[in-house]
């Protein structure tokens, strides 16, 4: 069975960034599962995956804008440190989920200065150009629910 969309795709994968650096990984035992066409992966890697089978490997190298794209410097802003509820011990490092023009995102703590804290509120993989090693491990037939959810339910069928 080939992958298009409406096909739930389990994968193994390890993610490198172009220093070589590790990144991500799927567990050793437990390939990772998704819907297929739904958006669930970042666009370079779902369609570099389209027309594969199980058993079959590929080296996908994606750049930021079909990954997390470029990073925004008007991400990073200085917020004072009441904007952060009950948090005294606010520091670098922290990340916090924070609501913006475009949804829910997660903003890192990056400095805090007397009460002014600088956060980032890019993905901490966007401008990253990205590695992806990739084995399908299998596919199969979505349920009409899960194209309906747009996202896979059951790791079992
Ligand atoms: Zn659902």
């Amino acid at each position: 069975m080939q992958i298009s969309d409406a096909k739930v795709v389990f994968i193994h994968y390890t993610l490198t960034s172009d220093a070589g650096e590790l990144l991500d990984k799927s567990p050793e035992e437990e390939p990772m599962g998704y819907l297929h066409g739904a958006g669930n992966i970042i666009p370079g890697l779902e369609s570099a995956l389209t027309g594969m089978s199980a058993g079959e490997e590929c080296d996908v190298t994606v750049e930021p804008e079909q990954g997390y794209g470029e990073r925004d410097e008007a991400l990073v802003q200085d917020m004072p440190i009441g904007a952060f509820d009950g948090a005294e011990e606010i520091e670098p490092g922290m990340r916090f989920q924070a609501e913006s023009d475009q949804g829910m995102r997660v903003i890192e703590v990056m400095a805090v200065d007397g009460d002014v804290v600088t956060v980032d509120g890019n993905h901490p993989l966007a401008g990253e150009l990205l590695s992806f090693k990739v084995k399908v491990d299998r596919v199969r037939e979505a349920t009409a629910e899960e194209v309906e959810h747009g996202h896979m339910h059951s790791q079992e069928l």
